[in-house]
């Protein structure tokens, strides 16, 4: 199969579909490999890292679109991207379709086999999805830490203290992959870690792997107000699947909080737990409201684009050669999991979610 490698056109995404390594899988598999030029620049993959391992380079997404069997690429696919898309053609990325009726249309009316990485399920669980929100949630404690410093509007905090200087606190809204990976990286820095979290189990789990290291609560609103009274950085990392993030935190809450501490809502692209929480952009990622600074940038991953790259490339290159090695059709038949991520083939949806959201056949 013809593999083609697009340039992310989207504003501020950085990473990259396919790394050289994968490219090579892709041919030592007796596929060839398609890369339109500077494909990878901004994730730190040169054009000659792709000609080395044998890609041949494209000179824009017109050549590339023409070439290619099956486009990867990571964001979902901008107008001009759908412009250049054949009848037939399988596009494998990020899609968000439940969200995008436009996109829905334009895939449909060109009659492509999109694959979402979002909707590939395997052992209930979204494993393209996953290494995305394990990426916010390290994350979100390292912008947490950063904004406390008093020249970015911050209480002036060192999260991890010093000797004789009591260590900063962090709580943590939520205990899924996203809390997780907060409460590692803040326990890992010596704060003083608080999650909270409506499911037993899971603050069972927390509590088995973490042990004294962290406080686990229920999250309730008592619970809630204690832990708002106490922390520098309040990360918020709740999910209800398929709805949208419950507002746990209202803006007569903010008064409770010390000036100067921060709210992190990863949550952000699920309307945010925080009701003073709006969508902000790496360029200008916090605000201030009653003196608490916000951070809510809705795309966290794409601060980090060479390491987030190489974890998304890590799940869906094992979906991809699948693909590649039997044809989309053999694909689904083989896989479950293959099988959950067609969203649109030959201008039908075949993902319900999809369907549900825009009042289509399915
Ligand atoms: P997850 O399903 O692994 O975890 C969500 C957790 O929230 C679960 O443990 C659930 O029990 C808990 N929860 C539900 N209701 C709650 C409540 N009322 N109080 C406390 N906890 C509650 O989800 P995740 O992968 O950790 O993702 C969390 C959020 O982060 C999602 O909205 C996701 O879209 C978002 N996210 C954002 C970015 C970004 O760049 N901003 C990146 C990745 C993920």
């Amino acid at each position: 199969m013809k593999i083609g490698v697009a340039k992310e056109i989207k504003k501020h995404e950085y990473r990259v579909g396919l790394t050289p390594a994968d490219a090579k899988s892709y041919m030592a598999h007796g596929h060839s490999v398609f890369v339109e030029s500077s494909a990878g620049e901004q994730a730190g993959f040169s054009d000659a890292a792709y000609t080395e391992v044998g890609a041949k380079l494209l000179p824009n997404a017109e050549a590339l679109f023409a070439e290619a069997d099956m486009v990867i690429k990571v964001k979902e696919p901008q107008p001009e991207e759908c412009a250049l898309m054949r009848e037939g053609q399988i596009i494998y990325t990020y899609l968000h379709l439940a969200a995008e009726e436009n996109l829905t249309n334009l895939l449909l009316e060109k009659k492509v086999k999109a694959v979402a990485y979002e909707t590939i399920e395997e052992h209930k669980t979204l494993p393209c999805l996953v290494p995305m929100s394990e990426i916010a949630g390290r994350l979100s404690v390292q912008e947490g830490a950063k904004y406390l410093e008093k020249h970015y509007g911050g209480g002036g905090v060192l999260l991890g203290g010093v000797p004789g200087v009591r260590r900063g606190k962090v709580a943590i809204i939520g205990g899924g992959v996203v809390g997780t990976n907060a409460a590692k990286i803040a326990v890992g820095i010596g704060a003083d870690v608080s999650i909270l979290d409506v499911n037993a189990r899971r603050l069972a789990y927390l509590d088995d792997i973490f042990g004294s290291s962290i406080c686990t609560l229920y999250s309730t609103e008592a619970n809630i107000e204690q832990v708002l009274s106490e922390c520098d950085v309040l990360i918020g990392a709740v999910l209800i699947p398929g709805a949208r993030a419950p507002r746990l935190v209202r803006r007569e809450h903010l008064a409770m909080m010390r000036p100067g501490s921060v709210i992190v809502d990863v949550a952000v692209d699920q309307g945010g737990c925080i009701e003073t929480i709006h969508p902000t952009t790496h360029d200008d990622p916090v605000y201030m409201v009653d003196n608490i600074l916000h951070y809510g940038v809705a795309n966290m991953p794409g601060a980090v684009a060479l390491t987030s790259t190489l974890a998304l490339t890590g799940t869906t290159l094992t979906y991809g050669l699948q693909i590649a090695d039997s044809g989309l059709e053999k694909a689904v038949a083989g896989s479950r999991a293959i099988a959950t991520g067609v969203n649109t083939y030959a201008g039908k949806v075949t993902c319900k979610a999809v369907a549900e959201a825009h009042g289509l056949a399915y």
